[in-house]
């Protein structure tokens, strides 16, 4: 792919090009490994409170340049405004808390015979990022941040329908301190500038957030110069609501859980499996919900639902709500240009429930699948019977079941009585096919250092 090659990139609520930037291929890649192999010595030499130092001003800077970002982000994404903004709060909270860890990345000692053994975390070197369209700054933030902090020097890529944001991003980065080099982003196609990143033999490290099928390619390819990887793939999250749970507040949480972001989050909880007393009541309260959501222009205020990504992506959406689909009901969505897909409960009945594509297959999109369970042990079995593990949630009015059942399931991220799965400060990543190691909280920085074990003879 030339580098001189445009990357036309579009507004999906008006199918608009937004703005053509230049289109990396391989060869950027090589250039961008080969600038921030030669930034990395000089960046991990940086005392950890200078380090400290650059991680703040980035969050400042983020601060400084909140409304910009968050309507490059609104409309390159689709999400609305009040949710870009929530966005960038988080990416300056997360360089804030990483700012708290060069100087606090600890070692042990240990007793031995003869001197004395103690650890220390080196950097791994140049680290490829490489982050899906759903949360563009957001997800490339949770790596930059523990990235940075740890003395690594990083190339990231975005994704090719959503690279402006950390375009802007690296020139903040810049503009606050961050050494020339240390932060590099190459915007093109993932089959060509991620798969070099991954292949590439100077780049120590690989983390990774999209579909768990990539995620697959990038752990075969990594393996050849056992390169680490970190995966955050995909998910088909249970919101189990239990009949002794606040059915109201349940089924008024539930559309947010799998609805925010049109359905395009990897912890949309799009399996919702009720038990069989409430079902009727929660079906109720779920439609007045799913029928009240604003769907519509990103950059309205209010606007709590906006479209697709792409038209490619609406058609797959589209492919799980065909003719013979079991819908329960419908919100509204608008006509004329944009990706639009209205939100969608499918209740599929029998049998055949647990085994449709619907209650499967990672839809990303706004549609979310009922079922109901009458046992504890089935509610388990049935959040448990998928190939992901990635987050869920319990809502009970029992506490002591809210904690066996958070204990039973497999997965990484667990909440009970809410939907929320991301907090700045908590580890966040998957079981099973939704990937390995995790990000945020104090976790992430084991994904970013190796650990040195030195003896001194006495
Ligand atoms: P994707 O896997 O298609 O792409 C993700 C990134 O990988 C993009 O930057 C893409 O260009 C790049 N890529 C594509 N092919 C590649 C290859 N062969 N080698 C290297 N890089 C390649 O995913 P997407 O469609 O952008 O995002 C949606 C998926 O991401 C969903 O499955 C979703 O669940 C997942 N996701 C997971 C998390 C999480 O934290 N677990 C968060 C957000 C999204």
């Amino acid at each position: 792919m030339s580098q001189n090659a445009t990357l036309e990139v579009l507004e999906p609520a008006t199918e608009a090009v937004l703005q053509e930037i230049p289109h990396a291929g391989a060869a950027d890649v090589d250039r961008a490994v080969e600038r921030a192999a030669a930034a990395f010595p000089a960046w991990r030499a940086v005392t950890p409170s200078d380090r400290a130092a650059a991680l703040r001003a980035i969050s400042d800077i983020v601060r400084e340049h909140r409304e910009e970002l968050a309507q490059l982000e609104a409309r390159n994404a689709g999400k609305p405004i009040g949710d870009a903004r929530g966005e960038m709060d988080m990416v300056a909270q997360v360089f804030g808390y990483y700012a708290g860890s060069p100087e606090r990345l600890l070692g042990d000692t240990i007793p031995v015979a003869g001197g004395q053994a103690w650890t220390v975390r080196e950097p791994l070197g140049v680290v490829g990022l490489i982050v899906p369209w759903n949360f563009p700054l957001t997800i490339a933030a949770w790596k930059l941040g523990p990235a940075l902090a740890a003395g690594n020097a990083v190339v990231l890529k975005p994704a090719e329908l959503t690279p402006l944001t950390a375009l802007r991003f690296a020139e903040l980065a810049l503009e606050a301190g961050l050494p020339e080099g240390v932060l590099n982003v190459v915007a093109g196609p993932g089959s060509v500038c991620g798969a070099r990143l991954v292949e590439h033999p100077g780049v120590a490290k690989i983390a990774f957030t999209g579909s768990t099928e990539v995620g697959r390619s990038i752990a075969a390819g990594a393996a050849q110069t056992i390169k680490r990887v970190t995966l955050e793939l995909g998910g088909k999250s249970p919101n189990i609501v239990f009949a002794d749970a606040d059915l109201t507040a349940a089924a008024a949480a539930a559309p947010g859980a799998v609805f925010g972001n049109a359905g395009q989050d990897c912890c949309a909880r799009s399996r919702i499996l009720v038990q069989r007393p409430a079902m009727d009541a929660f079906m109720a309260e779920l439609e007045r919900a799913v029928t009240a959501i604003r769907v519509g222009d990103p950059l309205s205020e209010g606007t709590e639902m906006g479209p697709l990504i792409s038209a490619g992506h609406r058609e797959r959406v589209s492919s799980f709500v065909d003719n013979g689909a079991p819908v329960a009901f419908r919100g509204s969505a608008p006509d004329g240009p944009g990706f639009w897909f209205a939100p969608t409960v499918l209740c599929p009945v029998g049998a055949g429930g647990t085994s449709s594509r619907a209650w499967r297959e990672e839809i990303f999109g706004p549609v979310a699948v009922v079922i109901p369970f009458d046992t504890e042990e089935e509610a388990v079995r049935l959040a448990n019977d998928t190939i992901y593990g990635l987050s869920g949630s319990i809502w009970s009015g029992d506490g002591g079941r809210a904690l066996r059942v958070a204990r039973a399931l497999d997965a990484g991220v667990l909440s009970i009585n809410s939907n929320t799965s991301v907090r700045v400060s908590t580890p966040f990543g998957g079981f099973k096919q939704s990937g390995y190691g995790r990000e945020l909280g104090p976790h992430a920085l084991d994904a970013y250092t190796e650990v040195k074990s030195i003896f001194y003879a006495t």
